[in-house]
């Protein structure tokens, strides 16, 4: 399985994250990819000090095509410290990955 070796193993460089999420309605399951370096804000302190970084993000699934609005924060490493998603939850790249493989039988938990 070529695609499935590309998502675990040639990702790892530092700028790009992928992110994956499973929509709250219909169960299925988006991957999206961000750059940490090109798309994220910053966020300032109260001093007008670099605090962190942010980011919101739109998607959108391929089976009941409603609008998901993630919004992340990262600290000023560019780690992910929060993350919350409206209309779906975080999932992990290897539940993206089975989801993907039987797509009709995992539509919900
Ligand atoms: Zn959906």
């Amino acid at each position: 399985m070529q695609w499935l070796r590309r998502l675990f193993g040639g990702h790892s460089e530092p700028p790009v994250m992928l992110f994956h999420v499973r929509c709250n309605r219909c169960g299925a399951v988006v991957q999206t990819r961000i750059n940490l370096y090109n798309d994220l804000s910053v966020e300032y302190d109260d001093r007008e000090e670099i605090a962190g970084y942010w980011i919101r993000k739109e998607m959108m699934d391929d089976r009941c095509f409603r609008l998901m609005t993630a919004e992340l924060h990262f600290d000023r490493q560019r780690r992910l410290i929060s993350q919350e998603v409206i209309g779906g939850q975080m999932i992990t790249a290897e539940e993206y990955a089975a989801a993907r493989q039987a797509p009709n039988e995992r539509a919900s938990n």
